[in-house]
C-alpha cells in the first residue's frame, strides 16, 4: 500500500491530523494498535482551549461540541476555607470549552468515516522504518499477515507508550522528565456537578478538583500517594475525602452517587527533544506529557497538529520544507510554556511530602498574591485559556 502520510495512533492527535490532511486532499492512513471501542472507552481530558475548538471546527468535527459542550468563563480556586473566582473571560476575553476527550475522539472518528479516510485498527507490531531516508515506510501485522505502507512522511501520534519515539536511535533524542510523588484518584459519577464551573482546591489534606463532563455527569479528583491502591477506595471513602478538602458550603452541595469509572493516574512532566527525526515527526503525548493540573495535555496535542499540518500543507502545496524544518522548534516553544504552567499549577496546589511548613507558607503567599494582583491573575488566566499558536 502507498500513502502520503502514515499516521501511527488513532488518539486525538492522529485523528485531528488525519482529518485536516484528508480535507485538503493529502492521502493518509491511520494505524492503531487497539480496537475502535477500546480507544473510545478511555476517559481522559475534558477542558478545551479556543485554539483546540477552532481546529475541531476546521476539521469539520465541531458541530456536536458546539451544541453540547459547556463554555466556561472562569473557574474557582479554593483555599483557606473560601473560594476565589478566576474570571477567565474578564481577564483575557477568552473562555474554555468543557467537552470530554471521548466525545472529541468519537466526533473525529465519525467525521473520518464519513470522509472515507482509511484507519486500520488492531494493527499489531507497527514499526516505522527508513525515516532517515526520503522513502520511509511502516510495517505492521494484521490477520496473521505482514503488511507494508510506503509513504512520504510518518507522524508518530501514538502516545507516551507508543513505538514511534522508541524507534529513534538513543543518541538522537534527549529526555527531560520529572515524576511527582503522588497521583490523582479520579471518579466519574452520573450526578449533577457541584457548580457550573470547575473548583481547584488547595487543602492541608491534599489537592482536590471538582470538574464535569456535562450537566448530569461529574468528574472529581483527589490527590493520593502514588502507591495507593484503587481497591482501598470504595466510593464512600472517596466522597468523604473529597468533601473534607472543599470549603464547607461547597462540600455540602456535592451530590454523591455510584462511580461509573475510578482510576489512579500518575502525575508526570516529560519532554522529548527534538520532535523531528528526518521524515518522522512526533506529535502529542508521543513527545511530551504534562501533569493534568493545567488541563493542557489534549490541547498540546492539538497545537502540535496545528504546526505539523501547516508544515505538511506547505510542503504539498508550495514544495517548501521550511515549515517541516521549523516544526520541532515551534512546537517545543509552546510545549515548554505549557510544561512550565502545568508544573506551576501542580506545585501551587498540591501537598508535597518534603515541602514542610515552609513550602505551605510559600503556597499560601502565592495564592494570596494572585488574588491581590490583577497582573498575576491575568498571567494565570492567559496560560489557562491557552497561549497563542
Ligand atoms: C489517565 C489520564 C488522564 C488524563 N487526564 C487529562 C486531563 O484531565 N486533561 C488533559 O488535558 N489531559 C489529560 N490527559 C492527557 C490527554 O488525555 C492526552 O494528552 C491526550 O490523549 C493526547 O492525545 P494523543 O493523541 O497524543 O495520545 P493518545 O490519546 O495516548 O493516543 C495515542 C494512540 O496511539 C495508540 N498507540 C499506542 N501505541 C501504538 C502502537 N505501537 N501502534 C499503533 N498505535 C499505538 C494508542 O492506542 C492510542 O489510541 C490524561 C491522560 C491520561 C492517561
Amino acid at each position: 500500500m502507498r500513502t502520503q502520510v502514515a499516521i501511527i495512533g488513532s488518539g486525538p492527535a492522529g485523528l485531528l491530523l488525519g482529518q485536516l490532511l484528508t480535507n485538503t486532499g493529502v492521502d493518509n492512513v491511520i494505524l492503531e494498535r487497539a480496537t475502535r471501542e477500546h480507544v473510545l472507552s478511555r476517559i481522559r481530558a475534558g477542558v478545551l482551549e479556543e485554539g483546540t475548538t477552532a481546529m475541531l471546527q476546521e476539521a469539520g468535527a465541531g458541530s456536536r461540541m458546539r451544541a453540547e459542550g459547556l463554555p466556561h468563563d472562569g473557574f474557582d480556586l479554593a483555599f483557606d476555607g473560601r473560594r476565589h473566582r478566576v474570571d477567565l473571560h474578564g481577564l483575557t476575553g477568552k473562555r474554555v470549552m468543557v467537552y470530554g476527550q471521548t466525545e472529541v475522539t468519537r466526533d473525529l472518528m465519525e467525521k473520518r468515516a464519513r470522509s472515507g479516510g482509511r484507519s486500520i485498527y488492531e494493527a499489531v507490531n507497527v514499526r516505522p522504518h527508513g525515516f532517515d531516508t526520503d522513502r520511509p515506510h511502516v510495517t505492521y501485522q494484521k490477520g496473521g499477515r505482514e503488511h507494508r505502507i510506503d509513504c512520504d512522511f510518518i507522524a508518530g501520534c501514538d502516545g507516551y507508550h507508543g513505538v514511534a519515539r522508541r524507534s529513534v536511535p538513543q543518541g538522537a533524542i534527549e529526555i527531560f522528565e520529572r515524576a511527582f510523588p503522588f497521583g490523582w484518584l479520579g471518579i466519574i459519577a452520573d450526578v449533577p456537578p457541584v457548580g457550573p464551573e470547575l473548583v481547584y482546591a488547595n487543602h492541608p489534606r491534599g489537592f482536590a478538583l471538582c470538574s464535569m463532563r456535562s450537566h448530569t455527569r461529574s468528574r472529581y479528583y483527589v490527590q493520593v500517594p502514588i502507591e495507593e491502591k484503587i481497591e482501598d477506595w470504595p466510593d464512600e471513602r472517596f466522597w468523604d475525602e473529597l468533601r473534607r478538602r472543599l470549603p464547607k458550603a461547597t462540600a455540602e452541595a456535592v451530590t454523591t452517587g455510584p462511580s461509573v469509572e475510578k482510576s489512579i493516574a500518575p502525575i508526570r512532566s516529560f519532554v522529548a527533544e527534538p520532535l523531528r527525526f528526518g521524515r518522522l515527526f512526533l506529535a502529542g503525548d508521543a513527545g511530551h506529557i504534562v501533569p493534568p493540573t493545567g488541563a493542557k495535555g489534549l490541547n498540546l496535542a492539538a497545537s502540535d497538529v496545528r504546526y505539523l499540518f501547516d508544515a505538511l500543507h506547505e510542503f504539498y502545496t508550495e514544495k517548501s520544507q521550511a515549515g517541516l524544518d521549523a516544526y520541532s522548534r515551534r512546537a517545543l516553544a509552546r510545549v515548554w510554556k505549557a510544561e512550565r504552567f502545568s508544573w506551576w499549577m501542580t506545585n501551587t496546589l498540591h501537598r508535597f511530602p518534603d515541602h514542610g511548613g515552609f513550602g505551605q507558607k510559600i503556597q499560601h503567599a502565592e495564592l494570596d498574591y494572585l488574588f491581590s494582583s490583577r497582573a498575576a491573575l491575568t498571567a494565570l488566566a492567559e496560560n489557562y485559556v491557552g497561549l497563542p499558536y
